[in-house]
């Protein structure tokens, strides 16, 4: 029997596809956009300019100073510059975080949001702002925050490093593992989240050996997509709020992160959720948690916490503040179990 559910749609314009860049300014006009403040990190900012310069009179100006976890300061003088331009929407160019300062920007003034969305995590189809000031994190959700436009364009990607490709991607994959045992999951939630693991299940070893291979490339954002979209459309669980600690309290980088838990959450909730995580098992193997994890080794992933600048003395406040507040989640949060997953993370074991 198919379980009740709640569906809403999110409004957002997606255009896929090679060479959808072009798109750009008739994706931007038919909104109403007239002047747009083009966003990117420091690394993209020549990707902003020749995207500028194609959009002629369009680009009232550049701001390339995003920055991961979306620092409040960095957004004041992002505003400052939107205002002086005299921009009516912005274009964030890159991955979570330049499409977290357009967020911030719109979260702020009601902007136009267009998204050329250059990596896996997802952020462009979630109505969820992260920002961060005098070290807090904070987490806001609004229809306003979902950009009106995402452009999709593998091309872009092309020269996404194969090591950020890989965590990036897991990131992606932990979206689709979480949202199939989603408390609020419905059966169009699930379907995208079980098609979006095969998609990146196939494109990121074909990506580790051929990043210059549009299809997998192509394949890749496909998935991304789509596992964003379960991450927009309903909520997670331990996974996320375990990724949020360490990030938040302990500064540890988003994707890679993400990468290294993934198996490990899987694991832990194999049990409690056996049923809604049935199709992800059976696509890794039978077993989700070694199946992930496997996969994550296959590929070259970071496999353990203690590789990415986690300290040992630190799991003991980690799993303390993890099982704080906790998500909802399939299996109680358990303080004990917590820090025995941590344990294994840290090392960078296979979860049994
Ligand atoms: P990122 O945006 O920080 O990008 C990582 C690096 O790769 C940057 O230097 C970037 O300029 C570079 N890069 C991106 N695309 C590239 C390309 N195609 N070619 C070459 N270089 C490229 O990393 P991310 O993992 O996409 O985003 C992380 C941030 O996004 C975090 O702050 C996280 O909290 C946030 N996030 C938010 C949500 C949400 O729904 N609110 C979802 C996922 C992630």
């Amino acid at each position: 029997m198919v379980a009740p559910f709640r569906y809403t749609v999110s409004a957002a314009q997606v255009i896929f596809g090679s060479g959808s860049l072009s798109r750009l300014a008739d994706a931007m006009t038919e909104q109403g956009g007239k002047r747009a403040l083009i966003l990117s990190t420091p690394h993209q900012k020549a990707e902003a300019e020749r995207i500028a310069a194609s959009l002629g009179p369009l680009a009232a100006g550049l701001f390339h100073d995003a920055t991961m976890h979306t620092p409040v300061d960095v957004t004041e003088r992002a505003m400052a510059a939107y205002n002086a331009a005299g921009a009516d929407c912005v274009i964030a160019i890159g991955g979570g975080s330049t499409i977290g300062l357009g967020k911030a920007i719109a979260y702020r003034n009601d902007a136009l949001q267009i998204v050329v969305a250059t990596t896996y995590a997802g952020s462009e189809v979630t109505p969820i702002l992260g920002q961060t000031e005098n070290g807090q994190k904070t987490t806001v959700r609004g229809a306003g925050i979902l950009p009106e436009v995402v452009i999709y364009d593998p091309e872009l990607t092309l020269g996404l490093p194969v090591a950020i490709s890989v965590s990036s991607g897991l990131n992606a994959m932990a979206h689709a593992v979480e949202g199939l045992y989603a408390q609020d999951r419905n059966p169009i939630s699930s379907m995208m989240a079980v098609e979006g693991l095969r998609a990146l299940k196939q494109a990121l070893p074909q990506i580790v050996n051929a990043p210059g291979d549009i299809e997998p490339r192509s394949e890749a954002l496909y998935g991304s997509w789509l596992c964003g979209t379960v991450l927009g459309a309903v909520g997670m669980a331990l996974h996320h709020k375990l990724c949020h600690t360490l990030g938040g309290s302990f500064d540890l980088p988003h994707a890679e992160t993400h990468a290294v838990i993934l198996p490990h959450s899987a694991a832990y909730n194999a049990e409690a959720a056996a049923d809604a995580l049935k199709p992800a098992a059976d696509l890794f193997g039978g077993s989700l948690g070694s199946g992930l994890y496997d996969f994550a080794a296959s590929i070259g992933a970071p496999l353990a916490l203690r590789d990415l600048g986690m300290k040992e003395a630190d799991l003991d406040h980690a799993a303390e503040l993890a099982a704080q507040n906790p998500y909802w989640n399939p299996r109680p949060i358990e303080r004990e179990a917590i820090r025995a997953l941590l344990q294994s993370a840290w090392e960078g074991a296979r979860p049994r």
